[in-house]
């Protein structure tokens, strides 16, 4: 790497990009890029990645971190119902990082960017001292009129989310599970066999585009939304805390993926604590008026989870032998550790 010198890595992790959007008038190349949305308004949303908090290369292959580091990032784009467009991707390399690395690591963004229709137009390169340090800036754009803020809840609007819950947690549990027996004997191979969604689920998600493009079918604008990275309780907070109000969820209608479900019962834990506070879905929490219940009731993918309720009543969830529980953030937290 110390032969080809930042300029020269730069060219060649990303001379394979090319810019596909009208509003990415100049990338990769000068001080900085250019960008033009007219008369959109944008977005724009930052990540950071650390080795030892965020990420363990120990289970991470790097083209799946590189996939999923853009991916959260999309996310985040996406949950104030916006079109994602470009992304800047800024590293920190320890020395001990082989030119392979990097170029698997850009295989994942590549992937991720193809997949998703994203633009590279920057970012910065450094040595790091000690470990590998990811930064993307995502940015996208929407009309005014359909860009969903926390903050727009209203009271007896249902709470709504996509896809299922507690997976990716749960597929950290097994990859943690794996490491320490290697660990101790790495002569073991891994024993991951059955468990492909949930490993999934935590190494390469998906940002729900779809669900963005769904809603935008349906002719439905939710009144506010959030992606699911801290977990569903956190989340649901944070709509509570900013639209003002509480909220009553079910804990049997919360959609958990059977092999969620068995998974986390083998290794002791609660499938329902796991699916509120696992957080990684990166699927989208977000809330409706009734009367566009109609228009999703038949979707799948889409689960109603609760409904909004005046702020005094709290946020509570009902369990399934009916007691009532408050809800707390105990969502994943870097700072925790
Ligand atoms: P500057 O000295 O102005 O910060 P750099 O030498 O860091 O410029 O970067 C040169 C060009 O390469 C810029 O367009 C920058 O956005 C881009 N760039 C730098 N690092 C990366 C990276 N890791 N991935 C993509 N683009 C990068
Ligand atoms: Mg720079």
């Amino acid at each position: 790497m110390a032969l080809l010198g930042e300029f020269g890595l730069i060219k060649h992790l990303t001379q394979n990009f090319k810019l596909n959007h009208q509003s990415s008038i100049k990338g990769i190349g000068d001080d900085a890029a250019v960008l033009n949305f007219e008369d959109k308004q944008v977005l724009v949303s930052t990540d950071l990645m650390l080795e030892g908090i965020h990420f363990d290369l120990a289970y991470t292959p790097l083209m799946h971190l590189g996939y999923k580091a853009v991916q959260v990032n999309l996310s985040d784009i996406y949950a104030m119902n916006g079109t994602a467009t470009q992304i800047t991707v800024s590293l920190g390399l320890s020395s001990k990082f082989p030119l392979e690395a990097v170029e698997e690591l850009y295989k994942g963004i590549e992937l991720a960017c193809n997949k998703f229709n994203i633009d590279l137009i920057g970012g910065d390169t450094s040595s790091s001292k000690q470990g590998l340090v990811i930064s993307i800036t995502s940015i996208g754009y929407a009309d005014k009129e359909d860009i969903c803020y926390r903050n727009g809840a209203g009271e007896n609007d249902l709470l709504c989310v996509s896809g299922d819950l507690g997976g990716a947690y749960v597929g950290l549990q097994i990859l943690e599970r794996e490491k320490l027996i290697f660990l101790e004997n790495p002569n073991i191979q891994p024993d991951l066999e059955g468990k492909d969604y949930i490993i999934e689920r935590q190494l390469k998600p998906e940002g729900r585009r779809d669900i963005i493009d769904l809603l935008s079918q349906m002719e439905l604008k939710p009144t506010a939304m959030i992606d699911v990275s801290d977990g569903l309780a956190s989340e649901i907070l944070h709509i509570c805390d900013q639209s003002e109000l509480g909220c009553t969820i079910y804990e049997d209608k919360l959609p958990i993926d059977p092999m969620t479900y068995e998974t986390a019962r083998e290794l002791g834990l609660d499938p329902t604590v796991c699916a509120l506070n696992g957080g990684e879905d990166y699927e989208l929490l977000f809330t409706i008026k009734q009367a566009d219940y109609d228009k999703l009731k038949h979707d799948v993918d889409i689960t109603v989870i609760g409904h909004m309720t005046d702020k005094n009543s709290g946020a509570k969830m009902i369990s399934k032998s009916n007691i009532v529980h408050e809800l707390k953030a105990q969502g994943w937290n870097a700072f925790k550790l």
